[in-house]
């Protein structure tokens, strides 16, 4: 079994759309482990993201992570990583296969409603900041 991160982001929380995420993943045979409701910090922001200090959308990204609320799921599976990463679909919702979380609820390339971890050590770690610092 395998541990993964999901973040339901602000604009799929501020649509409603927790339960149906929640479902998806559910349904495709992940079982919640944790799961928490809370607003981004700007700290904690920062620190999740900080691979992407130096891109140009940092700022952009930061700013949509702290404009509302986020849902914290930990998930557990076989293979859950990369499953969860299909399932999650392309960063830009425009390119997302059809079917998944990002082409059915993704707005734009930042404001793409979920994030899921890329690899064991970014779980470990993302679960680290979300459940143990936040
Ligand atoms: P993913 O979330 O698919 O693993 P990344 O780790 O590359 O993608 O990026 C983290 C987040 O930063 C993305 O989910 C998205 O919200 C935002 N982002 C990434 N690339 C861009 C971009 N080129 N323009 C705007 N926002 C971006």
């Amino acid at each position: 079994m395998q541990k993964t991160l999901l973040l339901i982001k602000p604009n799929a929380c501020k649509h409603n759309l927790i339960g149906r995420i929640i479902d998806m993943v559910e349904r495709n045979g992940f079982v919640v482990v944790d799961l928490k409701l809370f607003t981004m910090t700007k700290d904690i922001a920062n620190e999740f993201y900080e691979m992407h200090q130096l891109r140009d959308f940092f700022s952009k990204l930061i700013e949509f992570m702290t404009s509302g609320k986020t849902v914290a799921v930990i998930l557990e599976k076989d293979n859950a990583i990369a499953d969860l990463r299909l399932l999650v679909g392309n960063t830009n919702p425009s390119e997302a296969n059809p079917g998944t979380i990002r082409y059915l609820y993704g707005e734009s390339t930042t404001i793409n409603a979920v994030h899921a971890s890329d690899s064991e050590e970014n779980a470990l770690r993302e679960i680290d900041i979300i459940f143990n610092k936040q």
